[in-house]
């Protein structure tokens, strides 16, 4: 399990973004990426094996410019460690996600949502997760009730944080298993798997308890 790192804002998000992921490094990791969502509602994703110094390289060379997002660094437990395999997962071009954990009934939810029609591009545990959310968003048109939905279907240990380009003020998190903590800015809220990585931004922490779904409520 390794690290995620969140913010919603009135301010670009992608430097907390990245700092965060920086602070991160201490655990160890196999691939860094980061997902956000700008202006015109449409979501952006870098994703990098290695270092977090070559995500960066590849932001600067193509800004991911937008005040809601999620980043993660990646330690492989299903699915060799690669570009396709990194997070965020996305499902069609607007619902992204970050995960720490390990789901375990994934085989069974995957065959179900493949016949249900959804396309699998990684090995992951983790875009089963992706594509049960926005199976349960075209039913309730919320994410927090398609995330409250989708995770009462899973079995294991998990982190999420969920965006959807459709609600460009919302970061749903929720956590089973591993840990995820809220960090309360002033105009702008920041989640992280281990509050190491919000100390630049905010020194107001909640701890999230096991089973919690939590979501920001806007700030613009
Ligand atoms: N099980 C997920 C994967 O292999 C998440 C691993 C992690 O916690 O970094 O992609």
């Amino acid at each position: 399990m390794c690290g995620i790192v969140g913010a919603v804002s009135e301010r670009d998000v992608q430097g907390i973004l990245l700092e965060g992921l920086r602070r991160l490094e201490y655990r160890g990791y196999d691939s860094a990426g980061m997902a956000v969502i700008d202006g015109g509602s449409v979501t952006h994703r870098a994703r990098e094996v290695g270092k977090v110094a070559s995500l960066a390289e590849a932001i600067e060379a193509n800004p991911l410019t937008g005040h809601l997002g999620i980043a993660h660094t990646r330690w492989a437990t299903h699915g060799e460690p690669s570009q396709i395999n990194a997070h965020p997962h996305m499902s069609g071009d607007r619902l992204a996600i970050v995960h720490n954990g390990i789901i375990e009934n994934y085989q069974e939810l995957r065959d179900e949502l493949k016949t249900d029609g959804f396309e699998f591009t990684s090995q992951t545990d983790t875009e089963v997760v992706a594509h049960l959310i926005e199976q349960y968003y075209r039913k309730h048109n919320n994410l927090y009730d398609a995330v409250k939905a989708a995770i009462a279907r899973l079995r294991g240990a998990y982190a999420l944080a969920v965006v959807h380009a459709d609600e460009p003020d919302h970061l749903v998190v929720c956590r089973e298993g591993s840990p995820l903590v809220i960090g309360v800015g002033i105009g702008e809220n920041f989640i992280a798997s281990d509050q190491l990585a919000l100390l630049p931004v905010t020194d107001r922490f909640m701890f999230l308890e096991e089973g919690d779904i939590a979501t920001s409520v806007g700030t613009r």
